[in-house]
C-alpha cells in the first residue's frame, strides 16, 4: 500500500467512525401488570400498501416498536386492493415481509386480514389465521367459516362507522348468526378516533371481547402526532407475550381499551390498574378536629387519573376533585371536621375515577384508605 492509498483508507475509516449511529428510542407505555398477568399493549388493526395503506409492512413494525406496543396484527383488506396495479401479491405477503423484522425487534406479529363487506355484516378482522388467501370467498359467510376453521379470532370492526351506519349504529341479524355460530368473538369499542357507545353495551351483553385499534392507513405520526395524541390500544392481560397466551386472553375477554387518556373495561381489571398505579406516600396523619394535614399521592402510570368525590368522609373533609397526573406526586389537604376523627385508626375517602369506565358505562369507584394516629 503506498502512502496516498494508506491516507485515503485512514480518512475513510475516520469518516465512517464519525457517522452518527442511528439510535431509536422506544416510548414505553407505563400501565402496570395486574392479577399475575402481563399488561400487553396491542393494536390488532392496521393497513399497508398491500391493501389501501400508505406504508410498507416493515414500517408498521418500526412504528409499533417506537410506540411501545408489544403485539400487532397487520390486517390488509381481502376485497379492497387499490394498489393492485402496482403491487401484485397474494394476501399473505404483508405478514411475510414484516415478520423477520418483528422477530428481531421483539414485536409479536399476529397474522391477520380484514374481511371487507358492505353492511351487514360490514368489516370483520380475522386474526391468528393460517392462510389469508383461502379467506377470499364470494360469499361473506363462507369467508367467516373458513377463518373460523383456521382458528381465527374474529371481531367486528368500527361498528358505528358513518359510511356504513349513517343514521344509527345497529346490530343486524347477520351478527347474531355470527355470534351464535361462535365465530364473532370481539368488537371494536374504539377505532381510529371514534368511540361507539353501542359497542360497549354489546360487549357487556353479548360477552364480546373489547378492542381499541388504530386502523391506521397513513404513517402513524400523520394520524397521531407525537406529543399530541397517543394511538388507541387494546390492553391484553396475558400470562406471557406469546401468540398462544394472547389468543387465550382474547378468548377469555381479558382486555381493556385505552384511548384518549381513558381506559374502559371490566372492574376486575380497572381496579388493580388503579391500585397498582398509585402510592399513598404519607405514613401517619394524626388528624384532629380543626387540624389540616397533608397527604401525598404518587401516580407511576402514563394515565392521568381524574378523581371525583362520590361520598363525604366521616370526621374530616378532603378535596372534591383530585387530578393524579402521570409520573407526578400530588399533595392534598385533609381537614378535621369533628372530634370523632382523632379516634379513627383509618381515614376513609370515597372517590370515583371519571376516566376509568366500567363495562356498564360507569365511573370506577375507588376507596383510598390512610392510616391515622
Ligand atoms: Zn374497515
Ligand atoms: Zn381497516
Amino acid at each position: 500500500m503506498n502512502l496516498s492509498k494508506f491516507v485515503f483508507a485512514f480518512l475513510l475509516v475516520c469518516f465512517i467512525a464519525s457517522l452518527p449511529s442511528v439510535a431509536q428510542n422506544r416510548r414505553e407505555v407505563a400501565i402496570p401488570d395486574i392479577l399475575g398477568y402481563q399488561t400487553l399493549k396491542c393494536d390488532f388493526h392496521m393497513h399497508t400498501v398491500f391493501s389501501d395503506g400508505d406504508v410498507w409492512p416493515t414500517v408498521r413494525v418500526q412504528e409499533a416498536w417506537l410506540d411501545g406496543l408489544d403485539v400487532i396484527a397487520i390486517t390488509d383488506h381481502i376485497e379492497y386492493l387499490p394498489h393492485s396495479q402496482d403491487i401484485e401479491a397474494d394476501h399473505n405477503r404483508s405478514f411475510e415481509i414484516a415478520k423477520p423484522l418483528a422477530d428481531q425487534m421483539g414485536v409479536l406479529l399476529i397474522r391477520g386480514t380484514e374481511i371487507t363487506r358492505k353492511m351487514p355484516p360490514g368489516h370483520l378482522n380475522a386474526i391468528f389465521i393460517k392462510n389469508a388467501n383461502l379467506i377470499e370467498r364470494e360469499d361473506w359467510w363462507e369467508a367467516c367459516v373458513e377463518a373460523q376453521e383456521q382458528g381465527a379470532f374474529v371481531f367486528w370492526n368500527h361498528p358505528g362507522w358513518k359510511a356504513q351506519q349513517p343514521e344509527k349504529t345497529l346490530w343486524w341479524s347477520e351478527h347474531t348468526r355470527l355470534l351464535n355460530a361462535g365465530i364473532l368473538k370481539g368488537i371494536e369499542v374504539f377505532n381510529y378516533d371514534e368511540y361507539y357507545t353501542e359497542a360497549l353495551k354489546w360487549a357487556d351483553e353479548k360477552k364480546l371481547t373489547m378492542l381499541a385499534n388504530s386502523d391506521v392507513h397513513s404513517p402513524i405520526g400523520m394520524t397521531y402526532p407525537v406529543g399530541q395524541k397517543t394511538r388507541p390500544m387494546t390492553l391484553v392481560f396475558a400470562v406471557d407475550k406469546t401468540e398462544e397466551a394472547v389468543k387465550a386472553a382474547l378468548l377469555d375477554q381479558r382486555t381493556a381499551v385505552y384511548f384518549n387518556n381513558t381506559i374502559m373495561g371490566d372492574r376486575r381489571f380497572l381496579t388493580p390498574i388503579f391500585i397498582n398505579s398509585i402510592k399513598v406516600m404519607s405514613q401517619k396523619i394524626g388528624l384532629k378536629n380543626q387540624d389540616i394535614s397533608r397527604l401525598q399521592i404518587h401516580n407511576s402510570s402514563d394515565v392521568p387519573f381524574l378523581l371525583k368525590q362520590r361520598q363525604p368522609s366521616v370526621g374530616f373533609s378532603c378535596p372534591d376533585d383530585i387530578l393524579l397526573e402521570p409520573h407526578r406526586t400530588v399533595t392534598i389537604e385533609l381537614t378535621g371536621t369533628s372530634d370523632e376523627v382523632a379516634q379513627m385508626s383509618v381515614l376513609k375517602m370515597f372517590y370515583e375515577v371519571t376516566n376509568l369506565i366500567t363495562k356498564k358505562g360507569e365511573n370506577l369507584p375507588v376507596n383510598i384508605d390512610v392510616p391515622n394516629r
